[in-house]
């Protein structure tokens, strides 16, 4: 099936009342048939629904339908983008690794990676985005994940896949792509060779800025990377929390498996059924908003690049983009909404978010409602000067989310906030 057909059907087959739109399942527990059927489920004998805090019929839809768009080999829905993020680290890390993440990454993945994490002993090394062959120097025996955004938020870098995956692949290393930004239907890193993918469901997913989500998708496959590999060896050992069961040993996929039954089990940043529902709209819609999201970026950063008082623009999608060479060849239908561009002083920008009208103040990206943001004054504010050049925010630097109203209104909003 194609994309968009996708996008509205996958995942769901209707139930005994035939339903055309997805119910929301909106319940706690099941009932087992009686307890051989429940002591079954427990033990993995028979699939099926145990708990909300696991699974969900209605998340269910959500996690097939976004697995499909990704072309991967299993999902699941978390509580948060950031869950999401935490959880693909958790899942393979442990006080004594380390972790390998590019510098230019979202802020929250900044602090998770730079502090948070670092409380439980997982050291974090950093990589240019840019500067793929960075990683090598950085990677040991107790690195357990490559993480990188496909398009980093706020300063909308390519990444290289092709560059990356040759490091993690000659060093058997797993790759973690938050693909947020460009959505599965502008960029599908598991086809890439990229190993898991991670999303804020917050952001394009639901499209309209109506719920807070993520979602984990690991590729096909990827029990062959993590068998007998030293650095999964706790997929490949019995786990002592679940009756001795061995991830690798089962016909299912191992990592998104192990966050279900081993992370929500014991941490439950679980979507609640009524988000994932709000998800599954926002999928339906997803292939046509993601055209007309990047169709109208690349006319307003054209409009920026030619303005006086602008003195860079930052979109992929521009010819004169030092990026735009990784995005035609990783992009093919868009480079999404988010660009950014810099004026003269950290007060300008301020100024010019001041201004606007149709573009409002808020710290999201991804809502069919226009967004301005001052990366330095808000999302990234927690980061030491020293970080905020690392991850590429100048003072002057406004970020938009450009959504899906008409381009020339918006064109005009931003003329008149920068005259
Ligand atoms: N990843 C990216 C690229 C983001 O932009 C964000 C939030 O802005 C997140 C992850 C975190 O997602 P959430 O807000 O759903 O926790």
């Amino acid at each position: 099936m194609k994309e968009q057909t996708l996008a509205i059907h996958a995942g769901y087959e209707k139930d005994a009342q035939g339903t055309m739109a997805v119910p929301i399942y909106q319940t706690t527990a099941y009932e087992f048939r009686n307890t051989e059927h429940a002591a079954n489920l427990f033990s993995l004998k028979e699939l099926g629904n145990i708990y909300t805090r696991l699974m969900n019929p209605t998340t269910d839809v959500f996690e097939k339908r976004f697995n499909a768009l990704e072309q991967g080999g299993g999902a699941v829905g978390t509580a948060s983008g950031m869950a999401a993020i935490f959880y693909a680290i958790a899942n393979v890390a442990e006080a004594g690794d380390n972790i390998v993440v590019a510098s230019q990454v979202y802020g929250g993945t900044t602090t998770l990676t730079g502090h948070t994490i670092k409380r439980f002993g997982i050291e974090t090394r950093y990589f240019n985005v840019n500067n793929p062959s960075e990683i090598e120097a950085l990677v040991d025996e107790k690195t357990k994940i490559i993480l990188f955004e496909s398009i980093t938020n706020p300063s909308i870098d390519v990444a290289d896949f092709d560059a990356i995956v040759a490091i993690a692949k000659k060093y058997n290393i797993m790759t973690c792509v938050d693909n947020t930004v460009a959505t599965p239907i502008l960029c599908k890193p598991l086809t890439l060779g990229c190993d898991i993918v991670v999303h804020s469901a917050s952001k394009y997913t639901t499209g309209q800025g109506l719920a807070i989500g993520g979602i984990i998708v690991e590729r096909e496959g990827l029990v062959d990377l993590i068998k007998e590999n030293p650095r999964y060896a706790h997929f490949n050992e019995p786990d002592a929390s679940y009756h001795g069961l061995v991830y690798s040993d089962l016909p299912l996929p191992p990592f998104t498996l192990r966050v279900r039954l081993a992370l929500l089990r014991d941490l439950g940043a679980t979507p609640s059924p009524f988000n994932s529902w709000l998800y599954i709209q926002g999928i339906e819609t997803l292939p046509l908003r993601m055209k007309q999201h990047s169709e109208s970026a690349l006319k307003i950063a054209n409009y920026l690049e030619s303005h006086p008082k602008v003195k860079s623009v930052n979109y992929p999608g521009l010819k004169s983009n030092a990026n735009y060479a990784l995005a035609n060849k990783y992009f093919t239908k868009g480079t999404s909404g988010l660009l950014s561009f810099e004026v003269e002083s950290k007060e300008v920008a301020q100024a010019i978010a001041d201004k606007t009208e149709i573009f409002k103040v808020v710290v999201n990206i991804g809502d069919s409602k226009s967004i301005i943001t001052h990366p330095a004054s808000t999302t990234h504010q927690q980061l030491s000067a020293q970080e905020l050049i690392e991850c590429g925010i100048p003072g002057g630097l406004v970020r938009l989310s450009v959504g899906l109203e008409d381009t020339e209104d918006l064109i005009a909003d931003l003329e008149k906030a920068l005259s």
